[in-house]
Parts: structure tokens; C-alpha cells; sequence
């Protein structure tokens, strides 16, 4: 039986190629998500909203109800987001610390509620609670003193936080009373007051920096602060929601949990409502939906919890969420504005973005002032015009987007916006390729919107990750001719620096010691950093896992570089045509000679060109008893092993596990020899287990 799947879901087994569709389809949507997951979980900086990234994991559990056997453990719909980052030692969890489903709908509530009484043959009460948006913090008591203070991770493994959050007001460094428990951990949300956030980000532009994009990001990367004192200067709050693991405490309900929670002195949200039915707790979702702004934190939705332990032990949980709590998720916020004018901006990679200029709106919790309009098409088919009155969006609170006018008040005047034909910051041509929906600007070199916009992604941290080197800085370096590209900044020197307007000899000093710091990042971030389309973090970790050095991959080819699993034809198209243009090839030599490492010191695992399965290709596919995919990945690259995601004609063998896909059915059809995990480990040199 597959996981958490009511059988009256799975499908007959139907057409083939219809499930080759739904499978190609699978594999796309998790390469997406997961890449998605590691910007919002891992970078705190989300590309898309939180509406759009929803939707492609209802359309993953669509396709893998339909056809269960293309479930894999990994899959994102299997378990929690987010991972830990470099920075913080890892910290095991006592109890698995899940996230939560989600309805989007009275009647997905309802349906919820259904299944509950139905598991459960009993009818149940229920807490409603707030949904902070905020950042999940597991806070671990001794003898009634806090010893640590954890993020979730990846729901087994956090990071340990307990030094910034040490730093925070709202969390109780003792907890009051008298015989207290031996062990007690207790979960709660750490947030930004969205006063606090919108101060932080005029702080933040103010200095060139990048402002965050919503309350939630805000808390995140003040938590993960290499520096507690700069988490103690942000105004950080705890909402508690739950008791993890607890010694010697007995209690029945969540109510009562929460009851105890309070009496030790820890923050719990007033706003909370025992119901007993249905109705009660959807009118308790509808109210604070038209209300979620009485509030001075985000909240996206409301948490429908059942009350009594022992049913919640009843119902049990998945391994990505509990199955006795839901989140009633409130949909985009929307409101109407007037375009006071619409602009285009020439981005990084040269893509020009259309955006409307305006009249200032709130917005889930913040001021909007711009909204992206996409593209050409999209302005069409929306047909959005200056002096209109248009609907505005900020669904994850990502970029904010016009969802479209309001005919009604547009004024007789108004007239289609018509896309300029030159790039509005050096005039030269716009080019649209074929098939493509976005209008560039071609000069690569010339043109100073690209530069800047490179120079800031170039240093922000997601990429190279240069502290101090924000926009006003990088203006300064552009406009005096200090910089041209990226590579200038490694040969800068204290005099060039002085003489920047506002510059003193301190921060002369803490920009020389960013710009060497940056000099041995990871190569990832390098290679995030060169602006190459389509190659992201995710892609770029897969890349230099396989091969750490940038002379390795100048040697590969396309086919070498579509073999790293998970980097498909554009990616590896798009980065094969980069690394062979001459001006790239300068463009490296320059980092080197400014002292930048182009190649990892310590690959995570070396691929050995004498290990047991050198040169072999291998596929995986199902679970394996004792390896992790990725530790199986790992072992045979390390012994040598070419590890592919699709079989042909030239894979060498195909490791077979429980519920295997359809990689299993080619190898069959192709007569690839397959086998199982343990004559796997004795191919790899291991008669046992790794661990
Ligand atoms: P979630 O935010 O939907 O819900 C689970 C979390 O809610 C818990 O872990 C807890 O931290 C929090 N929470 C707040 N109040 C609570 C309360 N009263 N009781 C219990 N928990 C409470 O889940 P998630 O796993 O943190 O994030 C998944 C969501 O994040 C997605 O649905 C998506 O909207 C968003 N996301 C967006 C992107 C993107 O690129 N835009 C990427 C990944 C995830």
C-alpha cells in the first residue's frame, strides 16, 4: 500500500503513454518545487508567490493520486520543507517537528472535518488558532532553564539557533514556578511586527540593501544572523503554539497544553477559540480573514486543531504533516489602485519587465507602490493602461502583481500601452527571440541597468554573498569607472575605495574584508553569481557536487553535463554555450587572477577514476532498505559510477528497490541488467550496510 493513499483513489492501471505524460510531468514539477523550496527555506528569497508555488504542489498530489506508484519517498509531497542551512550546527529533534495540510476552502474544511470523525468513528472538538506567518522555532527547557533553541528544517533535523534567539525579549531565558519538568520543549513562531518589518526595510533601502520581501523573510534572516547583535537590533517576537517532547507533564488537551505554556510564562496568542462544530470554526476562519489586519502580525490563515490528545494519537500524522490539525489558508489579498504611469526595467540577464507605477496601497501588511505587469503579452491580454484602476496582489508577498483594470473606471482617454522598441537605460535595440514571451536588451557589456543589476546579484546572498557591497555602493563603483564587471571588484584597493563619497576608513575596511572573505566561497556561489540563465542555486549545487572545479566543467560536454541528474536540457544548453564564449573565458581569467577560488577545496565526493564502478553508468530507482537516494548517489559516484535519472541503452545496471518506477519497466524492456540493494553495496565494495 502507498503511504498515506486512500485506495479508492488509485486509478486502474490505464494508458501507458498517458502515464508517461503524468510521469515526465511529475519530474518537472519536483525538480521546480524543490528548487522553489530552496529559495524560500534555504536562501529566504522566494522567486515565485506562495499562491503559484501552492499550485504546482496540488497539481504533484493530483498526478501522484492518479498514479501512486510515481510516489517516491523524496518527493516534496513527502515530506517538510526546507533544509538546513551551511551555517548552523545540525540539531536532531526529539519529535519530528511536520508542517501542516492545507485547505483552501470552507469545503475542503469541511471535507477535513470529515475524515477526522470518520477516522476517528467519535465526534471531536476543536482549537482554532491564528497561523502566524513566521518562522518555526523548537525551544528546549532543563529544569526549567532554555539550553537550545532550534529551527524545523527539515522536520528531523533543524539548526541550532539558540544564540540569536537568546537575544530576543519575548523568549523567557527561565521559565516561572516550581517543579518544573525535567526536559520540556515547546514549539511556537517567531515573527516581525509588520511595524517593525516596514522600518527594517526603509533601514535596509536606506542603505542600499535589499529590503526583504515580506514579514516572514524578514524574521528568517534575522534569525539567521552570523551575528547574534544583529538579531538582538531587530525587534523579534515568539508566538508558542504547541508542547513537543515533555517530561513528566500530563495533560489532556491542546487547550490545556496551552493553558501550561502560559502559566510558565511563555507568549501565547490570545486570539483562540475552542469550538464544537464545523460552523464555529469555519466562522472563526471567515472572521479573521475580513480581519487579518487587526492584528500587528501576518497571519495567512487560521490552524484548526482537534483538541483531545488521545484522539490526536488516534489520527497520528504523516510523515509531512499531523492528520489531526489543518490550516485554513486565506486566498491572495487584493485591492484597487490608479497606474499612475507604466515603465519598463532592464534586469540582469537583460530581460526587460513591464511594471505600473502606483498610487500607494497597502497590501497584506505593506505599502505597494510597483507591480510587475510580466511581459508584453501579459499587459496585452490583461490590457492594463495608464490611468487605470487596476487590482493589485501581493499572493506570497513576493512581487506584487496587477491582476487586471476595472473597466468601469477607466477613463475615456486612456490608451493601449504600447511596449518601447529601445532599451530605456541605453537606447540600443530590443530583441525578442522566437518563442520566447520576454523583450531583451542585447548589450551585454554596455548597458548600465545590467551592470548594476548583475554587480547587486553578483553580491547579494544568494549568490557571492558580499556583505556591504549594496546598490549605492555598487553605483559608486559604476559611475566612477571602478568596476565594470563583477571580476573588477577583486582588484580594488583602500585608496580606489577612499574615495567614494561617504566612505571612511571603517567602512573602506569592511568592504576589503567582505571582498576577501568572498574570494573562497563555495563554488556554487560562483557560479550563481555569473548570471548565467537558467542555472540557480539548486542547479548549481548539483553541478559542482559532481564536479567541483570550473575547469572541469569548461571540459564537459553537453551530453557530459545533461548526465548530472537533476540538470535538464536548458540549464545544461544554456551554461554549454556561456562557458565556450570567449569573453566568459576572460571573464574567469580575471576572477582568477584577482585571487577568486574557482574550484571547491573539499568536494562533498570525489568521482574516482579507479573506484570499483569507474565509468559505468548507473540508474536508481524505488527505495532502498539502508541508503538514502542520495547516499546511494553518492556511493557509487564515489566509486566511480556515472548515477543518471533515465535509462538507455548504455546504463550498465539499474539498482532496484521497493515500489520501483518506471525506470524498472525500461531496464526490462532494454534487457538492462538490474539488481538489489545488496548486491549493489558488494558491487561498491561494501559486503554491509554504510551505516
Ligand atoms: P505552512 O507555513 O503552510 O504551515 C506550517 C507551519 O505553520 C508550521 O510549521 C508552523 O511554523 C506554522 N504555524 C503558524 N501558526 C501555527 C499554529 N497556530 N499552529 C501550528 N503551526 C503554526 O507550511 P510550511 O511547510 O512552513 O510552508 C509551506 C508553504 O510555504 C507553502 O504552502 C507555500 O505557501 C510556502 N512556500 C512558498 C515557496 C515559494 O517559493 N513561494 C516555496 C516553499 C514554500
Amino acid at each position: 500500500m502507498q503511504p498515506g493513499l486512500p485506495t479508492e483513489t488509485r486509478p486502474l492501471r490505464g494508458d501507458e503513454r498517458q502515464r508517461e505524460v503524468a510521469q515526465r510531468r511529475v519530474e518537472e514539477l519536483r525538480d521546480v518545487i524543490n528548487a522553489h523550496d530552496y529559495r524560500y527555506y534555504v536562501l529566504d528569497s522566494p522567486e515565485v508567490t506562495d499562491a503559484e508555488y501552492d499550485a504546482l504542489m496540488r497539481e504533484l498530489r493530483q498526478l501522484e493520486a492518479e498514479f501512486p506508484e510515481l510516489i517516491l519517498p523524496e518527493s516534496p509531497t513527502q515530506r517538510v520543507g526546507g533544509r538546513p542551512t551551511e551555517l548552523f550546527a545540525p540539531v536532531q529533534h526529539r519529535l519530528p517537528m511536520r508542517s501542516l495540510d492545507n485547505a483552501f476552502s470552507d469545503e475542503e474544511l469541511a471535507a477535513w472535518a470529515a475524515r477526522v470523525e470518520r477516522r476517528l468513528g467519535a465526534r471531536t472538538d476543536c482549537v482554532c488558532e491564528l497561523k502566524i506567518d513566521g518562522l518555526a522555532v523548537s525551544l528546549t527547557y532543563e529544569d526549567g532553564a532554555l539550553v537550545r533553541a532550534a529551527t524545523r528544517g527539515d522536520g528531523l533535523v533543524g539548526e541550532d539557533i539558540t544564540a540569536n534567539v537568546r537575544t530576543m525579549r519575548s523568549v523567557p531565558m527561565r521559565l516561572r514556578g516550581k517543579g518544573l519538568p525535567r526536559v520540556l520543549e515547546v514549539r511556537g513562531e517567531i515573527y516581525l511586527p509588520v511595524k517593525a518589518f516596514e522600518r527594517l526595510n526603509a533601514e535596509l533601502t536606506g542603505r542600499g540593501e535589499r529590503p526583504f520581501a515580506n514579514p516572514r523573510n524578514g524574521a528568517a534572516g534575522s534569525i539567521r544572523q552570523k551575528d547574534p547583535a544583529v538579531t538582538a537590533s531587530r525587534p523579534l517576537r515568539l508566538w508558542c503554539y504547541a508542547l513537543g517532547f515533555a517530561e513528566g507533564v500530563t495533560v489532556s488537551r491542546h487547550s490545556e497544553a496551552l493553558d501550561f505554556l502560559k502559566h510558565l510564562g511563555l507568549p501565547v496568542n490570545p486570539e483562540l477559540k475552542r469550538v464544537r462544530t464545523l460552523k464555529e470554526a469555519q466562522d472563526f476562519c471567515a472572521y479573521w480573514q475580513a480581519h487579518r489586519h487587526d492584528v500587528d502580525y501576518e497571519i495567512d490563515g487560521a490552524v484548526v486543531k482537534v483538541d483531545a490528545l488521545e484522539q490526536q494519537r488516534e489520527l497520528g500524522e504523516t510523515s509531512r504533516a499531523p492528520r489531526w490539525a489543518i490550516a485554513f489558508k486565506f486566498p491572495p489579498e487584493e485591492r484597487t489602485t490608479l497606474v499612475k504611469s507604466i515603465s519598463v526595467n532592464t534586469g540582469r540577464t537583460g530581460k526587460v519587465t513591464p511594471f505600473a507605477v502606483l498610487e500607494p496601497v497597502r497590501v497584506s501588511g505593506a505599502t505597494v507602490t510597483y507591480a510587475t505587469l510580466h511581459n508584453e503579452e501579459e499587459v496585452r491580454r490583461r490590457d492594463v493602461r495608464e490611468g487605470d484602476t487596476v487590482i493589485v496582489r501581493r499572493a506570497g508577498e513576493v512581487i506584487p502583481e496587477v491582476v487586471g483594470p476595472v473597466l468601469s473606471k477607466r477613463p475615456p482617454d486612456a490608451r493601449p500601452w504600447r511596449f518601447p522598441k529601445k532599451c530605456p537605460a541605453c537606447g540600443t535595440k530590443l530583441v525578442r527571440e522566437e518563442g520566447e514571451a520576454d523583450w531583451r536588451c542585447p548589450n551585454r557589456v554596455g548597458c548600465p541597468s545590467q551592470a548594476i543589476e548583475w554587480l547587486f546579484h553578483f553580491a547579494s546572498r544568494g549568490a557571492m554573498d558580499i556583505e556591504h557591497l549594496g546598490y549605492v555602493t555598487g553605483m559608486q563603483l559604476l559611475e566612477q569607472g571602478l568596476v565594470k564587471d563583477p571580476a573588477d571588484i577583486f582588484f580594488l584597493t583602500a585608496e580606489q575605495l577612499g574615495q567614494l563619497p561617504n566612505t571612511g576608513e571603517k567602512s573602506v575596511g569592511n568592504l576589503l574584508s567582505a571582498i576577501e572573505s568572498a574570494r573562497h566561497r563555495p563554488l556554487w556561489r560562483l557560479l550563481v553569481g555569473l548570471n548565467i540563465r537558467h542555472v540557480g542555486p539548486f542547479a548549481a549545487r548539483l553541478l559542482t557536487q559532481r564536479f567541483p572545479s570550473m575547469d572541469a566543467l569548461r571540459q564537459l560536454s553537453l551530453d557530459e553535463l545533461q548526465s548530472v541528474q537533476g540538470i535538464g536540457p536548458r540549464i545544461a544548453q544554456s551554461l554549454h554555450t556561456w562557458l565556450q564564449q570567449p569573453e566568459n573565458t576572460r571573464l574567469l581569467d580575471k576572477l582568477r587572477r584577482g585571487g577568486v577560488q574557482l574550484q571547491d577545496e573539499a568536494p562533498a565526493t570525489e568521482p574516482s577514476a579507479t573506484g570499483p564502478l569507474s565509468g559505468k553508468a548507473v540508474v536508481i530507482t524505488g527505495e532502498l532498505e539502508t541508503l538514502s537516494r542520495e547516499e546511494a548517489t553518492q556511493a557509487a559516484e564515489a566509486a566511480g559510477a556515472r548515477v543518471t535519472s533515465s535509462v538507455s541503452k548504455s546504463t550498465a545496471f539499474v539498482v532496484v528497490g521497493a515500489r520501483p518506477g518506471t525506470k524498472y519497466d525500461k531496464a526490462q524492456a532494454l534487457g538492462i541488467e538490474t539488481v538489489d540493494e545488496q548486491e549493489f553495496l558488494r558491487r561498491l565494495g561494501r559486503s554491509r550496510p554504510l551505516h
